[in-house]
């Protein structure tokens, strides 16, 4: 692996992903299919390198080898031993910061500083969930004299983990840290849109000390590799982060096959309130890094920013000039804050909501447009004079595109916060393979939510009140390893992160043993 930089542009070696698709048993080797696919540059369109693609019989390998490896040396690995492990990954991750954020960079469009951030919060949640690991145990239950119960806390087994490409390494960090520190053993299948940075970590495990086949990794299709993980008959648990409508397909299959244990990270339309007592200047701040962080890619964005009417006009003129500060452009130029959407098809998904939204006639505050000519760049968008009824405003854009609304009270505020019952699933667009209108129940999202306020009775008496499973106080967008992280509602199952992650990697075993009489 070669990392130059000049000029803060990398020259990378590739050559490890013209060899390589999946990471099995800690080897790289060829998909069974011998099929490949490129993953794409979004600064400039063109091909990176193409990767092999993992199918149905490569998940099958993979799981066969998960699942010797739950009877290997992984199962006398002690708990102290796995700590050891995924401290060490994690130094490995800071030692190759660079690089990592460079294939982050090329591969996903994120600012290469940005990226930086991203392999530095990965390492930070390894290592968090390493000091989890020998610290996990049951309880002992006092029934009566005649008895002894306990419980242990034993990995739940195979576990199959499917990540999206908004954050490729975090997802990967987030969902490996807690299933190794409990010792379960993984398949993981990558976003298609962004294979390279779980490719190169791959290779860090094994370096790490991983004993083969704990970790396993799968570049390929959601139809495919996807959804052959969530119909599998030998895997535990499914962990999945993307869109509501592929979560509810992959409980539809979890519950069809072997009723395998289902978590789920989903979409939102998180709502975003600032109150007229808020700090302006220091909300115009956080509003702006809740809509436009990540270029609007995050399950948590705060899309729908609700402003009292007595410092509405204020606001926008404030966030207009805060938003066009905002430096879009090439990833690896040290000031950019914004690089390209992912992808053609997000970029077009975007750009139709944006159309919508001007068809539909609310206002452009600033943006609406695409940004230069190359690239999958979108412009910081920003519509006012909106209503309830408009797409732009119901569905789940995932780009730098927010609509403000006007609220009146601290009350309608609320209300409309926890509004989120659309006519359809958001985020529907994106794959185009599903029948829309089939779809017939309503989402109704509670990912996150913020508030900002200067008077601590208001701030609580809005965080108790809104239907979100992370709500913000005066601050947007910063999530934590320490801190659980998941979905009221149709945004997910289950919470991510901090010790809560835990308990979806372990099951619980009660022992029960009568004491015989002396
Ligand atoms: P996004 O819109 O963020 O791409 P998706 O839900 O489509 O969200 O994708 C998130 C992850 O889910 C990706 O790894 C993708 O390949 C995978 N995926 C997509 N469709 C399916 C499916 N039917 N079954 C299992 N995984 C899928």
């Amino acid at each position: 692996w070669d990392c130059k930089f000049k000029t803060n542009s990398p020259t990378l070696s590739l050559s490890l992903f013209n060899k390589t698709d999946r990471f099995i048993n800690n080897e790289f080797v060829k998909g069974v299919e011998g099929k490949t696919f490129e993953t794409i540059n979004p600064h400039n369109e063109k091909p990176i390198v193409a990767v092999h693609e993992g199918t149905e019989q490569d998940v099958d390998i993979a799981v066969k080898v998960a699942r010797d490896a739950l009877s290997g040396e992984w199962k006398t690995t002690t708990p102290s031993e796995r700590g050891r492990l995924l401290t060490r990954l994690a130094d490995f991750l800071e030692r190759d910061i660079d690089t990592l954020a460079a294939i982050e960079a090329l591969d996903n469009g994120k600012g290469f500083t940005m990226a930086k951030g991203d392999v530095n919060a990965s390492a930070g949640c390894l290592r968090y969930y390493g000091g989890w690991a020998d610290k996990i145990y049951g309880q002992t239950i006092d029934t009566d004299a005649n008895s002894l119960t306990y419980t242990r806390h034993e990995p739940v087994g195979v576990c199959g983990q499917i990540i999206p490409w908004n954050f490729p390494l975090l997802m990967f960090a987030w969902k490996i840290g807690p299933a190794l520190a409990t010792g379960n053993t993984i398949v993981m299948k990558t976003a298609e849109q962004t294979p390279l940075s779980a490719l190169y970590v791959a290779k860090l495990i094994k370096e790490a000390g991983f004993p083969p086949g704990v970790v396993n990794v799968i570049s390929g299709f959601g139809r495919t590799a996807g959804a052959a993980i969530a119909a599998h008959m030998d895997i535990d648990k499914v962990a999945f982060t993307g869109s509501t409508l592929v979560g509810r397909q992959i409980m539809k299959s979890a519950a069809d096959s072997n009723l395998k244990k289902v978590t789920l990270e989903l979409g939102g339309k998180s709502p975003n309130i600032i109150l007229p007592d808020a700090n302006l200047e220091e909300a115009i701040e956080w509003v702006n890094l809740g809509i436009f962080f990540n270029h609007g890619q995050c399950c948590c964005a705060g899309s729908r920013i609700l402003v009292h009417e007595a410092i509405y006009d204020e606001f926008l003129e404030l966030f207009k000039k805060r938003a066009e500060q905002n430096k879009v452009g090439d990833p690896f130029h040290a000031e950019t804050f914004q690089g390209p959407q992912v992808s053609q098809i997000q970029y077009d998904r975007i750009m139709s909501y944006i159309e919508d939204g001007k068809g539909a006639g609310a206002k452009v505050v600033t943006g609406g447009d695409r940004h230069g000519s190359e690239g999958y760049y979108i412009q910081p968008t920003i519509f006012a004079d909106v209503h309830g009824d408009m797409k732009i405003v119901k569905e789940e854009i995932f780009g730098p595109v927010c609509t403000v609304q006007k609220v009146h009270s601290e009350e309608e505020a609320i209300q409309v916060a926890n509004a989120t019952n659309y006519g359809k699933s958001p985020r529907i667009l994106r794959f185009q393979l599903f029948d829309v209108q089939s779809l017939t129940s309503t989402l109704i999202t509670g990912l996150a939510a913020a508030v900002h306020t200067t008077n601590i009775n208001t701030a609580i008496r809005v965080s108790n009140a809104v239907k979100a499973g992370t709500v913000w106080v005066n601050n947007y967008n910063t999530l934590h390893y320490q801190m659980p992280f998941g979905g009221f509602k149709e945004s997910g199952l289950g919470r991510e992160l901090g010790s809560y992650a835990l308990e979806n990697y372990t099951e619980v075993k009660t022992v029960r043993v009568h004491l015989s009489k002396a």
